[in-house]
């Protein structure tokens, strides 16, 4: 990235030699990812600030022209995703004409197709079903319930596969979906710089006018440093991800046995079969969670009680909540411990006792 935030400061809009130069970095950047994605074409990567921006883009620019066209549009997703998603599908369906249905997952937190199938309608326009959970890290059947909707719908269907980029393999083709979202800061790249993948010639009605970048659907001068370093942080993370799973399995394995016999009481959010391997999620009833987030960072640990994004709301975990069949103390309690290249045994071992000694202190 250094290069682009030094010496090759051009825009990838103009036409002289520096721009050319930052142009085909983009460009390069962009035929990288679509490679290790193994997308139909170059051009279906749209570069975006994030995930949310690449959520809010495709999912509002469906709603957006079926809108404008008078045409009434039934949204299906879970209740479970990101806000990143339920928050945009919220907000468009308060426009007349648009509805939403959002199915609550077992609790585990899969959606079955048969579940989620039994509430398409004639006029549903997009399903919308992440790949990995954020926050339990659950893995949902998203080829499997791709497959039924198609059998059954024209719908349109999205993917937000945000945890599970780096981390998963991850084939665009084999999902079965018409768009995915990635944000690079979940596979040790930069922050600020996301992406949409969906075909760019299926009408969206883009959020920002202006410039015209990205085949039009996302003005705005593209973070050059940030898109090359995306590239490069995803082909590492390919590259790195069957071995970082096989080292991190026992270690969350362990790191569950040790927690739950240093805290009675304690339980598991995340499934032991099916989820990514580097997310466990637990409560602790009877306790807040951000004040344990807050004890365990005095004692050297760095854990959340949900998603980072949703840390300033003090509700508690909208997942857990669903997941739990409305349990707030569950909810309440909730640790999102995440485990990455840097976590080793001597932190694994370390932690369940620390959680432990906050515990007894807070209830003595
Ligand atoms: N979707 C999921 C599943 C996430 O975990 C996140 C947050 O990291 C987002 C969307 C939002 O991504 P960004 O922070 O890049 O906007």
């Amino acid at each position: 990235m250094l290069p682009y935030l030094t010496n090759h400061f051009g825009n990838p809009s103009s036409t002289h030699r520096y721009g050319v130069e930052a142009r085909y970095a983009v460009e390069k950047a962009r035929r990288r990812i679509a490679k290790l994605l193994s997308l139909p074409n170059p051009d279906w990567a749209i570069f975006t600030s994030g995930a949310t921006e690449a959520n809010n883009l495709y999912l509002r620019g469906i709603v957006e022209l079926r809108r404008r066209g008078g045409v009434a549009c039934h949204l299906l997703s879970a209740a479970t995703e990101h806000k990143a998603v339920l928050d945009p599908l919220k907000e468009a369906a308060n426009a007349p004409g648009v509805e939403l249905t959002l199915v609550t997952p077992d609790s585990e937190g899969r959606v079955t197709s048969s579940e989620l199938v039994d509430h398409l309608r004639a006029e549903t326009a997009l399903v919308s079903l992440m790949l990995a959970n954020n926050e339990i890290g659950t893995i949902q059947a998203v080829p499997e319930i791709a497959a039924a909707v198609r059998e059954r719908s024209a719908a349109m269907i999205h993917c937000d596969a945000v945890q599970a980029a780096g981390k998963l393999p991850l084939h665009f083709p084999s999902l079965g979906v018409d768009a995915i979202t990635l944000s690079a800061h979940k596979f040790h790249g930069p922050k600020g710089i996301g992406l949409l993948v969906c075909d760019p010639d299926k009408a969206l009605a883009p959020l920002l006018s202006g410039g015209g970048q990205e085949r039009n659907l996302r003005a705005g001068t593209e973070n050059v440093a940030g898109i090359v370093g995306m590239a490069k942080a995803l082909e590492l993370a390919i590259e790195e991800l069957e071995e970082l799973n096989t080292r991190l399995v026992p270690l969350r394995e362990r790191l569950w046995a040790s927690i739950a016999s240093h805290c009675p009481g304690a339980v598991r959010n995340s499934p032991s079969e099916g989820s990514l391997p580097e997310l466990l999620n637990v409560s602790l009833p009877g306790f807040e969670g951000s004040r344990l987030v807050q004890a365990l960072d005095e004692r050297g640990f760095a854990v959340s009680a949900g998603s980072a994004c949703a840390s300033s709301q003090s509700t508690g975990s909208h997942v857990v909540l669903a997941i739990s069949g409305g349990d707030e103390a569950r909810t309440r309690g909730a640790l999102r411990i995440g485990l990455g290249r840097d976590t080793g045994w001597a932190q694994i071992e370390g932690f369940a006792p620390a959680l432990a000694g906050i515990l007894a202190e807070r209830d003595s």
